[in-house]
């Protein structure tokens, strides 16, 4: 059955759960555009990511596993910027108006929004391969956001969570047609670590989020802070599930190269340690100290009796 537009619209993105009730958002879907009423004292965060059906997520995922997924990885780059989410807007291109499909990604994305009280303000609606782009806005207290030119030589480098989990469970899915559950759902389902971020805002230089593999996004703050990271390979945290689905070498690489995570990776000063670690077992979430940045350039990989390795083929994942 096809809907028109307008009752595509009304029906699966504009919902009036409570918990998406803003007190800065004056109005929101159903004009020309949204308002909000930005908090004084308070910087703009804008972000948008698109995914695009076959490259950014399988064709055959599930619907609501696709709607989770893509307002996910678009908060993850809000919490590596230490910003608390205000709102996102939706540009969907739908190859049909197909209800079943919809419902699905609809209780997905407010899944993902309701526990984050992220309201849906606006969009577009279009026909074509099936194409989500979602832009996410968010507010940060002037001149305190993580940005990743900020590390200082010295800084110890930290990484939340585990690593290798979503590209080992992808790998796992698309090989052999099913993944242990905990590693597909990381793929499936990765986590933003807002609340991680709004933590880190006062003990940390600089932060990204991982999405394209640690080697790659580590690479990213030390080219634009014009230092070094020097990443220990013992150091990686990987989950009991990784370890137990491949061999050790086998799970680093993951670690190493894998996207997907959505882990954050920071940068922070040595005589913050304690209170790192205070944070980590408030919010429940490992904070591992894997290496720190140094005077030079690049991304040096190292054993634990400080022989270095060579990283030429570990890049994150390219797009062309
Ligand atoms: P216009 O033609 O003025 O761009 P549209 O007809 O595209 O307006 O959209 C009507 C209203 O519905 C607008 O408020 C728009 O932001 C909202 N909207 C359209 N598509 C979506 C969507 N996929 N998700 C959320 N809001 C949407
Ligand atoms: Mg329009």
């Amino acid at each position: 059955m096809g809907l028109s537009e307008f009752e595509l619209i009304n029906r699966y993105f504009n919902s009036d759960d409570e918990r998406l009730q803003r007190s800065e958002l004056v109005l929101g879907i159903g004009d020309d555009a949204a308002l909000l009423a930005p908090k004084p004292g308070h910087e703009l965060v804008v972000a948008v990511d698109t995914l695009v059906s076959g490259v950014h997520f399988p064709a055959d995922a599930g619907a609501d596993d696709i709607g989770y997924r893509s307002l996910a990885v678009n908060l993850s780059d809000l919490a590596a910027m230490g910003a608390e989410p205000a709102c996102f807007t939706l540009a969907i291109t739908l190859p049909e108006s197909n209800s079943e499909w919809l419902e699905g990604f609809s209780r997905g994305l407010f899944e993902m929004a309701k526990q984050h009280r992220v309201p849906l303000v606006g969009g577009d609606t279009t026909k074509g391969p099936l194409t989500i782009s979602i832009q996410v806005l968010g507010y940060v207290p002037c001149g305190q956001a993580l940005r990743r030119d900020g590390a200082q030589p010295g800084d110890l480098i930290y990484v939340s969570g585990y690593l290798g989990d979503a590209a080992a469970g992808l790998a796992l899915a698309n090989a052999q047609g099913t993944a242990p559950a905990y590693l597909q759902q990381r793929f499936l389902r990765p986590e933003p670590r807002l609340e991680a971020g709004l933590a880190l805002r006062q003990f940390a230089h600089a932060a990204i989020d991982i999405s394209d593999g640690l080697l790659a996004d580590i690479g990213h703050i030390a080219e634009r802070s014009g230092l070094s990271a020097a990443i220990e390979l013992d150091k990686l945290p990987l989950s009991d599930a990784l370890s137990s689905a491949f061999s050790q070498q086998q799970a680093q690489q993951f670690a190493l190269c894998g996207g997907d995570d959505y882990e954050l990776c920071f940068c922070s000063a040595p005589e913050h340690a304690e209170q790192l670690a205070a944070i980590a077992e408030q919010l429940k979430l490992p904070l591992t100290c894997i290496g720190q940045m140094r005077e030079g350039a690049g991304v040096q990989l190292y054993d634990a009796t400080g022989k270095r390795l060579e990283t030429k083929d570990s890049m994150g994942y390219q797009h062309f």
